[in-house]
């Protein structure tokens, strides 16, 4: 197969220039930043792949809608505007907005869970994972095998497997289980889709034993058109309608806006039945963490880009372009050898880095070494979704083992082109060239409780 790349269904009317270092200017850097990619500045990287959240280019109806937000402190314009969106995309009676995805973890969880209480997911995204622990809960991870898989081409490898699902609430005790979490698309799997008719598996359990089932909707969008496209049954529907089917299986949601809804901050939390009890609480929680309720910590001008977007990303030439473009990286790199986690997902691709670097041990971090040299060589930022990301253990303290030492490339929405993406594959190829010749990985020489990729301090072991 060779690569083909879906045109773009837009143009550019606007451009933000970049800049690349030089190599010995990069080399500085690293080591200022203590070798962890959160702590480059933004404009030393040429091409910034560190996440696709809140990276995403707004289109002229938002930056316009953007002019009409209502800034009153309460009963804005801009919230009906988007609780009128936001009830047609998802079906819900209740919509509070948050000022992005983590409030929403932060505002739901300590209603579900408690000490001793445990959270299942089909993988929990790193900071799903810690609301459920800072709630006092344990989170168990149900994915499939399959998503262990990473050259094993499937369709829907994010899926949670029923059966350990039920084994685990067995095995946990069904009074303990506070909330099941269904990530769509599954992040930490490489943003690989789920299947309405999993969710509709993964539902049918969670009604049978009582347990509430919570999407973790970020990419709700891309695992609508992946159903849409490779699901039977699907392909007449539009998005909308697919996006409503997957969330009426569901109790509740929280969502990070600043993916599928295409906008620079800002999220929501949806409660299915406006009688649910749980909502006097999450009223309770906003007011006391995010602000009045008809703002949820946004300005009145984000709560408009985020109506505006969330129709935006229900369109499917949209859809089309923007899994293309990620697929285009994925045959790229089958051209070339190099094992990701595939297919490739919806949001970015997902380096296989235990491949690419056999040598070097879990402990010693192979998916963030590859992120250190895709800077180094190319001035590209990306990070580590393994076993740096994953931590240690909240209760012996000793490094957990990742199922995957994944590097991600994520890719922002509607910001790079094709160009761009040719130099990130060929700067990857170089690297694989040279693998062997990058021999060790990194320690830790600093690092929080809790999260600590975000902030930890490395240094290369040499
Ligand atoms: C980004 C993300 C979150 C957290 O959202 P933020 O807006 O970054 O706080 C939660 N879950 C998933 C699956 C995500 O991708």
């Amino acid at each position: 197969m060779t690569a083909k790349y879906i045109p773009e269904p837009f143009r550019i009317k606007s451009v933000e220039p970049i800049k690349i270092l030089t190599p010995a200017e990069r080399e500085q850097k690293l080591r200022t930043a203590c070798y962890n990619m959160f702590h480059l500045a933004g404009e030393d990287c040429y091409i910034d792949l560190l996440t696709d959240s809140g990276t995403g280019a707004m289109s002229v109806h938002q930056w316009a809608s953007i002019m009409e937000g209502d800034e009153a402190y309460a009963g804005a314009k801009s919230y009906f505007k988007l609780m009128e969106s936001a009830k047609d995309v998802f079906g819900y009676d209740f919509i509070q907005p948050v000022h992005q995805g983590r409030a929403a973890e932060k505002v739901l969880m300590p209603l579900l869970l408690s000490e001793g209480k445990f959270a299942i997911s089909n993988l929990f995204f790193d900071t799903t994972r810690a609301h459920v622990i800072l709630s006092g809960g344990r989170p168990l991870d149900c994915v499939g095998e399959l998503a262990k898989k990473p050259k094993q081409r499937a369709p829907f490898k994010g899926n949670m497997d029923i059966a350990k699902m039920e084994e685990t609430i067995r095995q946990y005790g069904l009074q303990n289980i506070g909330v099941v979490v269904l990530t769509v698309t599954n992040n930490a799997a490489g943003g690989q889709p789920v299947s309405m008719q999993n969710v509709r598996d993964v539902a049918a359990v969670c009604r049978r034993y009582g347990i509430p089932l919570c999407i973790d909707a970020a990419r709700f969008a891309e695992n609508a058109y992946f159903i849409k496209r490779d699901e039977p049954g699907y392909s007449d529907k539009s998005i909308k309608e697919i996006t409503r089917e997957m969330f009426g299986l569901a109790d509740m949601f929280t969502l990070s806006a600043k993916k599928d809804g295409i906008v620079n901050i800002g999220g929501l939390v949806g409660v299915k039945d406006k009688n649910s009890s749980i909502i006097a609480g999450i009223k309770v929680n906003v007011i006391n963490n995010e602000g009045f309720i008809t703002y949820g910590g946004l300005a009145g001008r984000d709560l408009e880009a985020l109506a505006v977007g969330l129709q935006e990303v229900c369109d499917e030439h949209y859809l089309r372009y923007r899994v293309g473009q990620i697929e285009y990286v994925g045959a790229r790199l089958d051209e070339a050898g190099i094992a990701y986690q595939s297919p490739v997902g919806g949001h970015g691709v997902f380096i296989d880095a235990a491949e690419m670097f056999p040598h070097i041990a879990y402990t010693e971090f192979p998916a963030h070494t590859l992120a250190v040299e895709l800077y180094r060589r190319g001035g590209i930022r990306c990070c580590d979704i393994g076993s740096f990301m994953l931590g240690n253990d909240p209760d012996t303290g000793e490094q957990l083992k990742a199922e995957f030492e994944f590097t991600r490339l994520a890719i922002p929405r509607r910001v790079y082109t094709q160009a761009h993406l040719d130099y990130v594959v060929d700067t990857i190829i170089k690297i694989k060239e040279d693998a062997k010749n990058i021999r060790r990985g990194y320690r830790i020489i600093w690092e929080p409780d809790l999260m600590r990729h975000f902030q930890a301090h490395l240094e290369p072991i040499i």
